[in-house]
């Protein structure tokens, strides 16, 4: 009877892991949004223009607000995007604002997460970047200013753009469809 009870047992026990294993990697898609500070805020009322450094630093990681508050860089073949095929949209991590979609996606060989086209071209801002010795075009969000990567003219067809974007600059929301 007890070896009974301990087999049961064991098999709840199994099965409880099973199932919780599950969870997690269903769950994982849309997960960076759900940790986010963007997930407790109606991201389209809030007025991100007005947001100064210190809130930026409290919300964002260490890494997230180098690249997007101070024009930094993650390193290439680190971030999490740059090899997703995942289909979906591509928000601001600062603010939610909608920047990129998965359709314009493409492998550039970079290391990261490039595309031939924003979602619309209100999403961003082009501004000249001159900094490093170098003359590129820097790319930051319309709504909350965040710097989001570059721009050049080496892309793909239709268009011929390169948007060459940070991992850390984005959230991948994926289509519900594939959750
Ligand atoms: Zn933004």
């Amino acid at each position: 009877m007890k070896k009974l009870i301990l087999l049961s047992f064991t098999g709840l026990l199994l099965m409880g892991l099973v199932l919780n294993f599950s969870h997690n990697s269903a769950a994982d898609e849309g997960k960076d949004y759900k940790d986010s500070h963007l997930s407790s805020l109606e991201v389209d009322k809030v007025d991100w223009k007005s947001k100064d450094k210190k809130y930026w630093k409290e919300v964002l990681t260490p890494l997230q607000y180098k690249v997007t508050r101070e024009a930094g860089t993650e390193r290439s073949y680190t971030g999490k995007y740059w090899d997703s095929k995942v289909s979906g949209t591509y928000v601001c991590s600062n603010c939610g604002q909608h920047l990129f979609s998965s359709d314009t996606k493409y492998k550039s060989g970079t290391g990261w997460p490039s595309f031939w086209k924003a979602i619309s071209e209100s999403a961003v801002i082009e501004k000249d970047d001159s900094a490093w010795g170098m003359t590129r075009t820097e790319i930051v969000c319309s709504r909350c200013g965040a710097h989001l990567g570059h721009v050049f003219s080496d892309g793909p067809q239709p268009t011929g753009k390169r948007y060459c974007m940070n991992s850390v600059s984005l959230i991948l929301i994926p289509n519900q469809k594939e959750k």
